[in-house]
């Protein structure tokens, strides 16, 4: 997987603004890259879950197939915790074909990891950084 450099920036900046709260969103792009990473609104306003607001959800993958883009995952943040699933994250992740990307920025330099999810386990994916 490649994500473009400016989707790191901008799950940065959507955690940072956001913390104490998670924030969380979903990743555009194609098979094995991601382009764009688009806000959305948090309905659990919590500190340590998400729920995606399901129109934020809906007009993304709108504007995604009207760009020939695809949505290929989904982003939030950890707060106060490193970026690892938590239970409720293995729990609830719903599409077994999705990349999940976790923004740690309890400390430090932001953490940024990637998982495929599927069958209540977790598998950390790699990537690249390009842009
Ligand atoms: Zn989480």
């Amino acid at each position: 997987m490649t994500i473009a450099r400016p989707v790191l920036r901008a799950v940065i900046d959507d955690a940072t603004r956001a913390s104490p709260r998670e924030c969380c969103g979903l990743l555009l792009g194609t098979d094995d890259r991601i382009v764009e990473a688009v806000r959305a609104r948090n309905l659990a306003e919590s500190a340590s879950r998400y729920l995606i607001d399901p129109e934020d959800h809906i007009r993304a993958r709108r504007d995604a197939r009207v760009r020939a883009l695809e949505v290929v995952g989904f982003y939030h943040s950890h707060p106060a915790s490193r970026a690892w699933p938590s239970p409720s994250d293995i729990a609830e992740a719903s599409d077994e074909d999705a990349v999940w990307m976790i923004v740690g920025v309890s400390q430090g330099e932001p953490e940024i990891r990637l998982f495929a999810i599927a069958n209540g386990q977790a598998r950390e994916l790699t990537y690249d950084v390009d842009g």
